[in-house]
């Protein structure tokens, strides 16, 4: 196996022998004579109707911050759960499923993409039409030597592939999920999306997001997000949210389900730091120390709301 220090962290997080907690490797990815492992945690109770948070990272492999809020997340969690007993119960009826590393080698790699070139954010089976497009960011066909490419119609990667089973058998079968995706790269502050991001039409679970925005509004009035759909910004083809989101209804009508993204407005970074233009990884991370512990704890607050959320939804759900 290739070592990163993200392969090396998960790894290190596998090694956490507790009843509440199982691992699994989905999938392994090959390239260049070596193997990139694609590794989910599922924290908690085995009953998968049991409210769910889903934690993911790392679709887009330059956007290493994503991935280490979510290795923060479960490694902080997996501290308290050896001497934290009120927490421990809180498990007993509830689930957090995770997969910090979705895209292993383009992380090794510092690529956007899979190794095959392929956008994993635009490689779900497409919506026709798409509303808002921006030229190439939207997904294109044309070649997986630009970016954005959104792979061969019909086809999905092994990456996606290994995200929609393990979303498929870990959350559909919950009546109420929530999970935020965490990416960065766009703008100067940390969007909040959510679906659609293909139309600006409202889904049927809009009632559903805007009483969560409210709660979480009114319960933590001082963060720092905009909460927006996703196609607010600009629209997507092929968006793996979106069709997840979808095929949860298809599968779960009584349920819940609302797939967040987090995108951390990165050019606040480039713009306090303008030396990080210059470096690649500069352009989609924080480089000074003190941003990146910033970063690292300012999401925890949100996790922790979600994750109530979610045990509380008839209080919010009505
Ligand atoms: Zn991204």
């Amino acid at each position: 196996m290739f070592k990163s220090k993200e392969l090396e962290t998960i790894q290190h997080l596998c090694e956490n022998k507790d009843p509440l907690i199982s691992t699994n490797v989905l999938d392994t990815i090959n390239y260049k004579n070596k193997d990139y492992p694609i590794v989910s945690f599922s924290i908690g109770t085995k009953d998968k109707t049991a409210p769910v948070l889903g934690l993911f990272g790392g679709v887009h492999g330059l956007e290493k911050i994503g991935t280490h809020v979510v290795l923060s997340y479960l490694s902080s969690l997996f501290y308290q759960l050896k001497w934290d007993r009120d927490l421990r119960e809180l498990f007993s009826k509830f689930r957090i499923v995770s997969i910090p590393l979705i895209n292993p080698a383009g992380m090794a790699h510092f690529k956007r993409s899979n190794p095959r070139g392929v956008d994993l954010m635009r490689n779900a089976p497409v919506i026709k039409d798409v509303e808002n497009t921006i030229p190439l960011i939207s997904g294109h066909t044309f070649s997986n030597k630009l970016p954005w490419y959104r792979g061969v119609e019909g086809e999905m990667e092994k990456e996606s592939h290994a995200l929609v089973d393990f979303i498929q058998k870990e959350i559909f079968p919950s009546k109420v999920a929530l999970s935020v995706d965490f990416h960065s790269g766009f703008g100067l502050v940390d969007r909040l999306w959510y679906p659609y991001g293909y139309t600006n039409n409202p889904s049927i679970m809009q009632p559903q997001i805007d009483s969560l925005i409210n709660l979480f509004n009114n319960t933590i009035p001082h963060h720092v997000y905009q909460i927006e759909p996703q196609s607010a910004s600009y629209g997507i083809y092929g968006d793996l949210w979106d069709y997840l989101f979808d095929e949860y209804m298809k599968h779960n009508p009584n349920g819940v389900y609302i797939p967040w993204t987090l995108e951390m407005g990165s050019w606040n970074w480039v713009r306090k730091n303008p030396l990080q233009l210059f470096n690649i990884e500069g352009l989609f991370n924080p480089m000074k120390d003190h941003r990146y512990n910033r970063t690292m704890r300012r999401h925890f607050l949100l996790i922790d709301f979600l994750a109530k959320a979610s045990r509380n939804v008839t209080n919010w759900n009505e």
